[in-house]
């Protein structure tokens, strides 16, 4: 039989995932199917400079150059299972950064829509989702703005945290539809907002977080 690794360095790879799924998910409550498969197969360690490979599937966060950093696998999935994605959704992430959570987000199926306002984070991203094969639509620019041409969506994921929420994610929203979303400057606290028949938001804490600002129209 045909090995299914490139290499023993991908062997290994997968084996650390798998333990990351194992330890740093599913022990901790995460039980979305969806959530679990996706985070077993996309590999976090092609989304990461290449001195920092040997941590890809370490319990913490990992810097992705211009100052910015992809969150702890952990924060990853349990974002991912409030925004509840599926196949045939349309979910939006604001704040691409190095594309895993995108990759994240496409491997559950869903139709995804990311934006990052750093140009040379987007142009990386883009190169390692299309040589993965994870089909995102992907644009630079303000995501404080949402993306109107695209509303509305099944969920939001912004993985940069604002002092306030910004109007445009609810308006951008279907009914029904999920917010997570950090908010705060120091302290920041996790939410994950539920749109309401009459266009309110409903608030729910998950827990608290540490993200890189959210930045307004720069
Ligand atoms: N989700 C990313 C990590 C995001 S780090 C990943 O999986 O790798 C937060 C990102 O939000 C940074 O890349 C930062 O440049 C971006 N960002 C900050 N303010 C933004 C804004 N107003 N619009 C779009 N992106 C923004």
């Amino acid at each position: 039989m045909k090995n299914r690794f490139q290499s023993g360095e991908e062997e290994r790879y997968h084996r650390q995932r798998e333990h990351m799924g194992a330890e740093q998910l599913f022990n901790r409550g995460i039980r979305s199917e969806h959530v679990l498969a996706a985070m077993r197969e996309v590999p976090r360690h092609r989304f990461v400079p290449p001195e920092d490979r040997p941590l890809a599937y370490a319990d913490g966060p990992l810097p992705i150059g211009k100052g910015q950093t992809i969150s702890q696998p952990y924060v990853v999935a349990a974002m991912t299972e409030a925004v509840d994605p599926a196949p045939g959704k349309r979910i939006l992430e604001v704040g691409t950064g190095s594309g895993y959570q995108a990759a994240v987000l496409a491997a559950t199926g869903a139709e995804v829509y990311s934006i990052e306002r750093i140009p040379e984070l987007a142009a990386s991203a883009r190169k390692v989702l299309e040589s993965l094969g994870y089909a995102v639509h992907l644009s630079v620019g303000d995501g404080t703005l949402g993306w109107a041409g695209a509303a509305p969506f099944d969920g939001i994921l912004v993985t940069a945290a604002p002092k306030e929420l910004p109007p445009s994610f609810a308006e951008q929203l279907v009914e029904g539809g999920r917010l997570v979303i950090p908010v705060g400057a120091l302290d920041q606290t996790l939410y994950r907002y539920v749109k309401l028949p009459d266009g309110e938001l409903r608030a729910e804490a998950l827990f608290s977080v540490r993200f890189v600002p959210l930045r307004k129209g720069e």
